[in-house]
């Protein structure tokens, strides 16, 4: 392979468009990146303008791309990764879409979704797809669409619509009309069945999701089609959803390794094999990826608020600055001052699922300053993942022993040390944080040959800053016993799992 070939990851993200050039040693060497537009058009909603999205990441891969040619750097092959569970439906005569894409985050469709479950139907949608009856997938979503848009189900019915994550939406229109997904994706949207890795004829009953809207699904590294949208013909040979391409850009390939992200939330997936684990902790079960028609499944738990209780302690209590202030503040103390901070702005998720709870801090004296309280918003998110990990020791015995960590959250040394003092494990930080482009980039280049094989890119792999747990593990049971006796307080519902 020469030394100037290079890769174009494109990673459509729910705040942010981009496009990162890699080289051959997977070293980003050029990027572009647009804000996308948020739509709340009701309480509880939330919408992306489809072709806001397209017109952003063509702009943004051209950027790019410019960039890198200018460089004398030759592109050949790009991946895509993406948002994940975002729905969209469009003509594809006229490859207008009939709706604005309805964002993951979109509660709209709670209603039908606890109906089902009433009427008995969860059991069917976590053996077959390993997820959980909820708005926050596709299914429920083509669903409403199909049935809120004027003559959608006709349309639907005899052939005239396609339906796509975010994924299969840029494809088709990088390509002029390859309507496929890949089996990390197709995973999320609770039609799929992560077993025998075919849309699910009972799902598709079960919601109302006729078959003739459906892309192709291919394994994650595969010929996706080529496209010549940016003046030279750049074949896409690499695909996944946002954190399994964080998983991939992460070399977690054996089973037992995890990555945690750290950005608004934290998303932990758990390599487990070939082996789709059912939880009995409520966490998830998703292909991470297929290679060769082989599947590698994860176990899949999140925290809904991580660093966006820093932003919270900017933006709403104006106790720092900017978050990365919060690691002198929390650095300068010689502890916590018996401060808890339960971050459940939006409930508690994994392994405490409770909706309704809400955030709360104890602990306060009259010794308490602004400092214990940003210390304890980031120590809750080593907690939380304490949690996390205890939930997937639950389903997954074996005991997690090193987390890699990326996102915005994970610069925070002093939380990282934190984080490994409390779950006791390895604290691996890449000095690439850039982990979800990067995976689509391993994934494209994998497959065009830029690399031969998983072992070629997991040496290529790089801890750039390790942190051991240093913690006496008195400190750390009295620690723990804080936190879980905050936790305790804050839920509104036993314990359900
Ligand atoms: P996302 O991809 O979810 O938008 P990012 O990975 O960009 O998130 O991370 C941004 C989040 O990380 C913000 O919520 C911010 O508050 C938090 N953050 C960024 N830097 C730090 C830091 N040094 N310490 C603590 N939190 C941080």
């Amino acid at each position: 392979m020469t030394s100037n070939a290079a890769i174009l990851a494109i990673d459509q993200g729910t705040t942010n468009s981009r496009a990162i050039i890699f080289d051959c040693t997977g070293t980003p060497i050029s990027v572009a990146q647009r804000e996308l537009t948020q739509h709340f058009p009701q309480d509880g909603w939330v919408e992306h303008d489809a072709l806001d999205i397209l017109a952003d990441t063509l702009q943004v891969c051209q950027t790019a791309i410019d960039t890198a040619i200018s460089q004398g750097y030759d592109i050949q092959c790009a991946g895509i990764t993406n948002q994940r569970e975002t729905t969209i439906i469009w003509n594809r005569d006229t490859g207008i879409p009939i709706h604005n894409a309805i964002v993951w985050q979109d509660r709209r469709t709670a209603e039908i979704c606890q109906s089902l479950q009433d009427q008995g139907h969860e059991q069917l949608v976590r053996d077959r797809s390993g997820l959980l009856l909820d708005p926050y997938f596709s299914a429920s979503k083509v669903s409403w669409i199909l049935d809120h848009v004027d003559g959608a189900r006709g349309a639907a019915d005899r052939g005239e619509l396609a339906f796509g994550t975010v994924d299969s939406w840029l494809l088709w229109n990088l390509t002029g009309g390859n309507h496929r997904t890949d089996a990390s994706n197709a995973s999320r949207t609770a039609l799929f069945n992560i077993h025998t890795q075919e849309w699910d004829d009972d799902l598709l009953a079960l919601f109302n999701v006729p078959r003739s809207i459906l892309p192709d699904v291919l394994d994650n590294c595969a010929d996706f089609g080529t496209t010549n949208q940016f003046g030279f013909d750049l074949p896409i040979c690499g695909m996944a959803g946002d954190q399994q391409a964080a998983t991939f850009g992460q070399a977690c390939f054996h089973p037992g390794m995890l990555k945690s992200t750290y950005g608004t939330g934290c998303f932990a997936l758990l390599n487990t094999g070939d082996k789709a684990v059912q939880s009995t902790n409520r966490l998830l079960s998703t292909t991470a990826w297929r290679l060769d028609g082989h599947v590698t499944y994860a176990l899949e738990g999140s925290i809904f608020i991580a660093g966006a209780a820093i932003q919270w302690l900017r933006d709403e209590m104006g106790l720092i600055k900017t978050a990365p202030d919060s690691e002198t503040v929390a650095s300068d103390l010689t502890d916590n001052g018996g401060v808890y901070l339960v971050p459940a702005f939006t409930g508690l998720g994994a392994p405490w699922w409770d909706p309704d709870a809400r955030g709360a801090i104890y602990g306060l004296t009259r010794n308490t300053g602004a400092a214990h309280i940003t210390r304890a918003a980031l120590e809750s998110a080593a907690y939380q993942t304490r949690d996390l990990l205890e939930a997937m020791d639950g389903d997954w015995p074996g005991g997690v022993t090193e987390l890699r960590v990326d996102g915005g959250m994970s610069d925070n040394n002093w939380l990282m040390q934190f984080l490994a003092n409390i779950t006791g494990a390895r604290i691996s930080r890449p000095l690439n944080t850039e982990t979800t482009a990067l995976g689509a980039a391993y994934l494209a280049g994998l497959q065009h040959g830029i690399w031969a094989s998983l072992d070629d890119i997991a040496s290529a792999w790089e801890s750039h800053q390790v942190f051991e747990p240093n913690m006496a593990e008195p400190d750390r049971e009295a620690l723990l016993l804080g936190w879980d006796q905050a936790v305790q307080r804050t839920l509104t519902r036993v314990r359900t799992h």
